[in-house]
């Protein structure tokens, strides 16, 4: 099979949330040809995710209006001659010497060959596993956030938030306002400590704005937060029809004989997020572990270049930060890259650095606020699923911790985690975080799943295009298991 010549783009920036439409405007408006390329029918990321239905069809709470209408205001720019927008466009696969990227979209596979590469394919919610977690009505915060922002649907009635982080009182704000009932709010840090570690963010008031507001609407609502608290454990049969929640220890540990039980049909999780790492991975990028948020991300200099040439990085990817931070590192990235290309974009990128890097420090404090301890191990008991692609439970990973296989890489084809269709994005942590409880390894020392093509599930008849004719592969190949990605 004669492989198709790749088409061609000067900056491909894979991700079209807060920091790919800022990079790209940025960049359009320098005179720079831009590829945007989103997985998602629409622009807008996480942050400034938009409707799907019809104006007049659509509902959806208060608070969420002015987050819409900014991310409105922000795609405005996408419309822009300099600016090829594609959603519904997976990138499935990097090749870092010719800056090719693989897409599968609408008019199927296709490669992409670009002068400079940006990644800001932002973060994934962090989940912790206890019994009950897989049963329906189970969510994650963030996905009933977006049920609420792109479809105006609430995932359910009776609602439980729990975990850790800002997410959870905004979420319920979100779902009261649009007439959900919420049971409680469980949060996992102990109240004087989220006091304590709060006054940090004195000064940054936009941020302790939102909270105090938040927590104002809250306690009007007579919801309760309960601190120092954790879920253990979601009941029903086929659905949620309760939870348990338990006081915890300093370390995250539940504590016995603190159970209280809690009539629910939706229990909405949040232990804050991870940058989606996988794509700069495959090319090659150096990675580092940030202290704050607990998790590895991509490395940058104050540019936000990659270790690898003509690549960039912005926004999550690269560490938690938030849409503020997104925004101002897309526009960074954007300068540079444009600048790079021997185009003057109408930007100081030294006062972006800077800008950034304030934001960067308030999300550090904000990401200290609520580390996931590590004794909530502990309710990941022997028979609860870990891994749920693959169905292996706790018991599965904590046997073969006991034979010395502590990296994630052994345990996948020790006992298959992370083989499944979500590739190691929601079990990778939760397998770090026991891991480094079973063995006392700090979770730094725990590197996460080498990244493989295709990141996400991609058809194979799809990607025919991209696909070597098997005779073509040598033996090389078929041991590295992935020929799929060669071309
Ligand atoms: C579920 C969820 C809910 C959140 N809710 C809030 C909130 O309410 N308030 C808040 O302050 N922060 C929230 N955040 C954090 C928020 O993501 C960031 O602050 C902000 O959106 C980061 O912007 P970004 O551009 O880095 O990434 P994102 O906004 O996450 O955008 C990344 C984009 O990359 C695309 N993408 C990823 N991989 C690929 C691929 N391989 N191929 C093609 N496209 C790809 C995704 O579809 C996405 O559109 C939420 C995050 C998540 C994950």
């Amino acid at each position: 099979m004669t492989p198709q010549k790749p088409d061609t783009t000067e900056i491909a920036i894979v991700g079209a949330g807060p920091a790919g439409v800022a990079a790209a405007v940025i960049a359009a408006r320098a005179g720079a040809a831009v590829t945007l390329l989103d997985e998602n029918t629409n622009a807008g990321g996480q942050y400034y995710k938009q409707p799907t239905l019809t104006e007049s069809g659509h509902k959806y709470p208060n608070s969420l209006a002015s987050n819409i209408q900014q991310g409105r205001e922000l795609l405005a720019g996408l419309n822009h001659p300099g600016i090829d927008l594609q959603c519904d466009t997976l990138v499935w696969n990097v090749s870092p010497e010719e800056l090719v990227l693989y897409l599968c979209g609408p008019t199927g596979a296709r490669a992409l060959q670009a002068k400079r590469i940006i990644f800001s394919a932002g973060a994934y919610e962090r989940v912790m596993p206890f019994p009950g977690w897989t049963l329906p009505g189970v969510i994650m915060a963030g996905g009933a956030q977006l049920m609420l922002k792109a479809q105006g649907l609430l995932p359910g009635r009776r609602f439980l938030l729990a975990g850790t982080g800002p997410l959870l009182q905004l979420a319920a704000v979100q779902l009261l306002e649009a007439g959900a009932d919420i049971a409680a709010i469980v949060e996992l840090q102990p109240r004087a400590e989220f006091l304590r570690t709060a006054s940090k963010l004195w000064g940054h008031w936009d941020k302790l704005g939102q909270g105090i507001a938040n927590q104002k609407k809250l306690l009007q609502a007579k919801v309760p937060i309960k601190y120092g608290h954790t879920i253990a454990r979601a009941l029903g049969e086929n659905e949620v029809s309760g939870a348990v929640i338990m006081k915890v220890d300093g370390d995250g540990r539940p504590i016995p004989g603190s159970e209280t039980t809690l009539e629910v049909d939706s229990i909405c999780l949040n232990y804050g997020f991870i940058p989606a790492t996988e794509l700069p991975g495959i090319a090659g990028c150096a990675q580092y572990f940030d202290y704050n948020f607990g998790a590895y991300a991509t490395k940058t200099n104050e540019n936000l270049e990659t270790s690898v040439a003509g690549i960039f990085a912005a926004g999550e990817t690269c560490g938690i930060g938030g849409a503020d931070v997104a925004l101002l590192e897309g526009q960074l990235a954007g300068a540079v890259a444009a600048r790079q290309l021997g185009l003057d974009p109408d930007t100081d990128e030294a006062t972006l650095c800077q800008k950034q890097l304030q934001a960067r420090t308030v999300a550090a404090s904000l990401g200290k606020m609520f580390p996931v301890k590590p004794g909530l191990c502990a309710l990941a008991t022997d028979g609860v699923p870990v891994c749920r692609c693959e169905e292996i439970s706790a018991g599965e990973v904590r046997a073969a911790i006991r034979m010395g296989v502590v990296q994630l890489n052994q345990l996948k084809p020790w006992t298959r985690v992370g083989m499944g269709r979500c590739q190691g994005r929601i079990c990778g942590e939760i397998l770090r975080q026991i891991v480094a409880h079973e063995t006392g390894l700090a979770l730094q020392e725990i590197q996460p799943f080498t990244a493989r093509a295709p990141v996400k599930p991609v058809l194979l008849e799809e990607v025919g295009g991209a696909v070597a004719d098997t005779g073509e592969l040598t033996w090389e190949d078929h041991v590295g298991g992935y020929g799929v990605a060669r071309t």
